[in-house]
């Protein structure tokens, strides 16, 4: 566990060094368990966001996307059961005061090795604000818990102007928040983070098969994001059905993801079945009838639903974790899957000073620009460049020489996980890239 944790370790330090990941707010002292993404990091997390998009959203007919505002209206957590159940059960160190959420209390208290813990008080997770200047009781708002309630509220809107028949799903990513009793383990659990999720509306089941062979799709279709998309090994990920008598109570089956991350075995994503507890509740609140018209039978019914979800931030910790190799120490790789690297590929002129090769190689550069995300890098020698791009993730290398400018208009392309340095030319350079990233 020791040499576990010390990846974590080792992992946050990469983040910071190169620019994936800032302690939030760091110049006035941070701000505890906040995180801001940096010039590498938003690539990366925007890399995988787009990736999901476009696999989930535009290479199905059967779905649409939406953007919903981040605070809405608060009826809506009446109508969803978040006011009343969306809480954790919180206890506190008697000597210190140390709070924690009752699942996950230590032995003993972490601030002050005390054994003895108060009593559990239920703690509602949602962010509260006021809207406009009064601060008053009937001004009060949130900041949304999740993204997945928009797209029940919005479902009739997306209804009758996508005119989508059933199944289909609406999707949605975006930031959601919660008031987090125990922030912790780096990006893995915030109190703002992103999610991407997809409510799948199907007819009302007939038996237990009509929806579980949709839940069972869905099951593949994360499966094949985990090993196909993100490179996770499948040995790495965990399966948990959640028992009947753990399920939320809007859930008739739950599956969480768990990945082996380096502090323990944790949720990755979740899959559920929540029947048509949400829009049934949304139509009974807001008086509207919000059901769906079967075009063939004419019949009006209320949809049910299954819901995958998936966390960005934990995504992005998961890759991290999947593609860090210090097995060679000097020469630190991120094996990130190609279409995730924050950089694609990065162009140097092998000598900084000669006005030939850093011409050419400048051409190079732009060229590229116009199909991929590209660096530049000149400093040192090229040894210490690949170094540099190996440790950030970055498949290709491509360095412009004499004979490229003298001789045969190639250019020498290092891969960054087979090491091979094939010879290529420039005409062909964007496309031999564009191959690897299919
Ligand atoms: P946990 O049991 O870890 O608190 P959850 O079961 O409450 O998570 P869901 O409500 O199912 O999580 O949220 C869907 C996804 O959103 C999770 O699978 C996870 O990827 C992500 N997520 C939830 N809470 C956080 C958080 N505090 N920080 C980062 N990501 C989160």
């Amino acid at each position: 566990m020791a040499e576990k944790n010390d990846l974590m370790d080792k992992i946050v330090s990469l983040c910071k060094r190169r620019g994936f990941v800032f302690p939030g707010s760091e110049i006035y002292g941070g701000m505890a368990n906040s995180w801001d993404y940096g010039p590498l990091g938003v690539e990366l997390k925007n890399n995988i966001k787009q990736a999901w998009w476009s696999r989930f959203v535009k290479q199905r007919d059967d779905m649409v996307g939406i953007d919903a505002a981040l605070i809405m209206n608060p009826k809506v957590w009446q109508a969803s059961g978040h006011l009343q159940n969306f809480s954790d059960p919180l206890v506190e160190c008697k000597k210190c005061h140390m709070r924690y959420r009752q699942d996950k209390l230590p032995e003993k208290c972490e601030g002050c090795g005390g054994k003895e813990f108060s009593e559990a008080k239920m703690f509602n997770l949602m962010f509260q604000t006021y809207i406009g200047p009064a601060q008053e009781q009937a001004n009060v708002a949130y900041f949304r818990p999740e993204t997945a309630q928009a797209m029940f509220v919005d479902f009739k809107n997306v209804l009758d102007t996508s005119r989508k028949q059933l199944p289909f799903g609406i999707a949605q990513q975006g930031k959601a928040f919660r008031n987090e009793i125990t922030p912790g383990n780096f990006i893995f659990r915030t109190r703002e983070f992103e999610q991407m999720e997809i409510e799948y509306f199907i007819k009302p089941p007939q038996n237990d098969e009509d929806w579980n062979n949709v839940f069972e799709m869905w099951r593949g279709e994360m499966k094949a994001w985990m090993t196909e998309v993100l490179g996770l090994k499948w040995e790495h990920v965990h399966e948990l059905e959640v028992p009947k008598d753990e399920l939320a109570h809007y859930s008739k089956r739950t599956i969480d993801f768990e990945y082996h991350f380096p502090f323990g075995v944790s949720e990755l994503y979740g899959l559920a079945y929540r029947t048509d507890f949400d829009l049934k509740n949304h139509m009974e609140s807001s008086k509207q009838d919000i059901r769906y018209t079967d075009p063939q039978s004419g019949e009006k019914f209320i949809p049910h639903c299954i819901e995958p979800t998936w966390g960005v931030d934990r995504s992005v910790l998961a890759v991290l974790c999947e593609a860090y190799d210090d097995s060679n120490p000097e020469n630190i790789i991120l094996h990130l899957p190609a279409k995730l690297a924050p950089y694609t590929v990065a162009v140097f002129p092998l000598l900084k000073n000669k006005e030939q090769l850093v011409g050419k190689a400048r051409e190079v550069y732009k060229d590229l620009q116009k199909h991929f995300n590209v660096a530049w890098d000149d400093r040192g020698n090229v040894g210490k460049r690949y170094y540099s791009q190996d440790e950030i993730g970055t498949p290709f290398c491509v360095t412009v020489d004499f004979d490229t400018v003298e001789k045969d208009d190639c250019v020498t392309v290092r891969n960054r996980d087979t090491k091979e340095q094939p010879r290529i030319k420039i005409s062909e350079l964007a496309d031999y890239i564009k191959k690897s990233l299919q």
